[in-house]
Formats: structure tokens, C-alpha cells, sequence
């Protein structure tokens, strides 16, 4: 244990997660890569979750934020903020949402609380319907309805949640189920559950699962519930904060993969829009975000420093199409890691969509899945100088790959040549 390391322990919550054995104190970054204290070089394969949607220390953002910060660094709100009005026209337009509205906030699950609270006081209910496996953040009424346990340490809830089938399909009484009969399945649970309850006033959904794993459900069950829910006139509230600004490459936002029914009533984004400034927020039509009756702020959500460097880092990532560049590049790279899962006893699957992909590790010969794997591969890639996450929901098997969406042909290759040997020396 280093030093900073040991010092870490000793003052901070042992539930802090760190990765590694040793774990990595990152001192700088450019582009897709970051480099430790160490002087080692890494190509981060998970920063493009953690921090970046475009690329480390772009130099639009670095501009923008150093001029902001030399003019003035204020609070939000109670004064007129340029910056955070323009920043929300610009995801108004790009949200789909009708007639909508945002709020800033600091963090994602800052963003999901507030959704939350806006669906419940609209709605007059407490009771949401959230996935299972779900991870939607660490305040009390996140963690409240998130489904994966390794990330909800308490079962006292200030609402009651209900969860429902469909976030997992790997495992479980549907897993041998085709697309169209889970789908079927999921609906049907749905509405029996919908049966013995009260009104619940919304569900909360990841479009694509992110710390569970990297795992969606087929095309059109989302669609499916919505029909349902609108029956009921239950909210959707849809969590972009992993999915957003065109990670999963077909589509800007994960909900336009399951849009039969129109855009969800809440959108909530937060994490590698403001390129590692704490940006995150709610979009909502403005009958649901008017839903509060008496004011409320938020001090630094929205701050003008957190707003320039969105606004920088939302302008390149449009002007440079990285959406498209996520599609393209993202294909590539899960067509040649299925190449290497298909040799590869220990792949269960390889999945995803655009610059969101997953492999999922199990015993050989076994449905079993295998966190000690996942472990090893992530500790043989950091050797090999590349860095990428882990997720899942029964365990913590699945490799999480989701790099800054600039990621080149090049880099990719680098990568999963990296990959290629981890998973080989299984
Ligand atoms: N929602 C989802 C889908 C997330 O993945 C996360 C973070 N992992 C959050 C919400 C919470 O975001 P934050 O860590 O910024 O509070």
C-alpha cells in the first residue's frame, strides 16, 4: 500500500470503492488517454462514463473554464446566468421533451432525486416502480430504487418501491424466453403488479443498465410498458446519465431506441457532459417541473464555471459528430471483441451499443457467473497500460467498456488487442 494510499484508508469510508490492487492515482490526461503518478500512460476504456463524453482536457472546455474562472465563479441562481440559460436552450431542443424544462444540479443522483421528488409531488404518490438490477445513485431516495444490492446499503426507504422484470435477462425465470415472449412476460408482470397496487407515480428506467452490467432489454419493451404506464398515467422518467449525448451511437438519448410511445416525461443526464465539472440535471415537460410549489434552488447546480465547460464540451461533441463516431467506431470494436468472446471459453457474451459495450465472464462450462475473472482481466489490462470498468448484477462479472466518444479506429484496436490478452491468459 503507498503511502496516499494508506492515507486514503485511514480518512475516508472504507464503502468508497477504488479499483486495483494498487489502486491508480490519475495526474493528468489527454484525449483518450491519462497518465498516474507513476509516469505510466493509460488508454481509458471507462473515463467516457466517469468523466469525459468528448476527450480529456479538451482545450475548448479548458479555454472556457479558465475564462470563466478568471471573470467570476458565482452561485447559480438568484441572478440572471448566461451560461445556464444558454446551455439549457441548447438541451430543451436536443431533449425531445415538449414544452420543456431544466434544472441543474451537481450530480446524477442529485438529478434522479429531484425527478423524483417532481414525480412524486405531481403525482401525489410515493410509490415508484423502478428495475431490477437498477442503479440510479447513493442519496436516500436513490438508493431507494435501485434494484442491484451491492450499491443499496439500506432497505429504509422514504418511498416504496416496486420493482419490475425486465432490467436483467441473462438470468432468471424469463432467461430462455425469445425477445417477443420476455417482452410479453415483463408486460404481463407489469400489469398484475399494476393490479394489487395503488398508483404509483412513475418508473424510473435506465434504457441501457449501467452499473448492472451494460444489459438492455429487447427493443420495444420499454415501449411496451409505456403504453401501459400511460393507461395509468404513471410518469416515465428515463436515466440518461449513462446512455446520454450519443454514447450508444444510434441514438442521441437511450429512450429514442424505445420511442413508440414519444419522448419520456423526465430525462435525467449528469456525469461526462461537463468533462469532470460536476454537471447533472432533469428535464421535464414544464407541467411536471412546475409541479413544486414553493421555490427552491440549487447553489452550485447550474454554477456558471460548471455551465462553460457543458456548453464547450456540448458545442464539440455536436460539431464533431461524435454521436456518429460512437457508431461507427463502437461497431467496430464489439465486432472484434465477439471475434475474440467466440475463442474464449470464459465469454459469455459480448454486447452493447455504440461506445457502451459489455463482457460478461463466466466458469467455463458453466452459466456461473465469474467476478474473480473480471477482477483478473481488469488488473492484467492496467499491466498493459488500459484502463476499463466492471459491473453486473448478480456479481461484478462484466467488463464495462465506454471510452470518451473520440475514440479512434486505432485506439480501439489498441485496446481490444489489450483485451485479447486478458482474456486469453484466463
Ligand atoms: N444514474 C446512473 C444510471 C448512473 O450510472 C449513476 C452513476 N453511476 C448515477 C445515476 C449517479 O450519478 P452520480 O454518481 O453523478 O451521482
Amino acid at each position: 500500500m503507498n503511502d496516499l494510499h494508506a492515507r486514503h484508508r485511514a480518512v475516508l469510508p472504507e464503502w468508497l470503492a477504488l479499483y486495483y490492487d494498487r489502486p491508480i492515482e490519475i495526474t493528468h490526461g489527454e484525449g483518450r488517454h491519462v497518465w498516474d503518478a507513476d509516469g505510466n500512460r493509460y488508454l481509458d476504456f471507462f473515463g467516457g462514463i466517469l468523466t469525459t463524453m468528448t476527450a480529456h482536457a479538451l482545450p475548448e472546455v479548458t479555454k472556457a473554464v479558465a475564462e470563466q474562472a478568471g471573470r467570476i465563479i458565482h452561485s447559480s441562481t438568484l441572478y440572471l446566468n448566461r451560461p445556464m440559460v444558454e446551455l439549457a436552450e441548447r438541451i430543451a431542443s436536443l431533449s425531445g421533451i415538449p414544452d420543456a424544462r431544466v434544472f441543474f444540479t451537481t450530480s446524477g443522483t442529485e438529478a434522479n432525486d429531484t425527478a423524483l421528488l417532481l414525480a412524486t409531488a405531481h403525482r401525489g404518490s410515493n410509490q415508484i416502480l423502478a428495475m431490477r438490477n437498477s442503479y440510479h445513485g447513493r442519496s436516500f431516495s436513490t438508493v431507494s430504487v435501485t434494484g442491484n444490492s451491492a450499491w443499496s446499503p439500506t432497505s429504509l426507504s422514504p418511498l416504496q418501491t416496486l420493482y419490475v422484470h425486465g432490467g436483467v435477462r441473462t438470468r432468471g425465470p424469463y432467461a430462455h424466453l425469445s425477445d417477443a415472449d420476455f417482452t410479453a412476460a415483463c408486460v404481463a408482470d407489469l400489469e398484475d403488479l399494476l393490479g394489487h397496487t395503488r398508483a404509483p407515480a412513475a418508473l424510473i428506467a435506465e434504457p441501457v443498465q449501467g452499473v448492472g452490467g451494460f444489459t438492455a432489454p429487447p427493443d420495444g419493451l420499454y415501449a411496451a410498458f409505456r403504453e401501459v404506464l400511460q393507461r395509468h398515467g404513471i410518469l416515465w422518467i428515463s436515466d440518461e446519465v449513462q446512455t446520454g449525448w450519443g454514447r450508444t451511437g444510434d441514438h442521441f438519448w437511450g429512450w429514442q431506441a424505445h420511442d413508440r410511445n414519444g419522448p419520456p416525461d423526465l430525462l435525467t443526464f449528469a456525469k461526462g457532459i461537463g468533462n469532470g465539472m460536476s454537471v447533472g440535471g432533469v428535464v421535464a415537460r414544464a407541467e411536471v417541473m412546475n409541479s413544486l410549489d414553493a421555490n427552491s434552488i440549487s447553489t452550485f447546480g447550474g454554477s456558471p464555471l460548471t455551465m462553460a465547460a457543458a456548453n464547450a464540451n456540448l458545442a464539440h461533441l455536436l460539431e464533431h459528430d461524435l454521436q456518429g463516431n460512437a457508431r461507427r467506431v463502437g461497431g467496430l470494436l464489439i465486432e472484434r471483441l465477439r471475434a475474440i468472446g467466440a475463442q474464449v471459453a470464459a465469454v459469455r457474451e459480448v454486447r452493447g451499443r455504440g461506445l457502451m459495450i459489455g463482457v460478461e465472464l463466466v466458469r467455463p462450462g458453466t452459466d456461473e457467473a465469474d467476478p474473480g475473472a473480471a477482477a483478473r482481466v481488469l488488473e492484467h489490462a492496467r499491466e498493459h497500460g488500459l484502463l476499463i470498468g466492471k459491473g453486473g448484477g448478480h456479481s461484478t462479472s462484466v467488463l464495462r467498456i465506454a471510452p470518451p466518444l473520440s475514440l479512434t479506429v486505432a485506439e480501439a484496436e489498441e485496446g481490444a488487442a489489450v483485451l485479447e490478452g486478458a482474456l486469453r491468459s484466463l
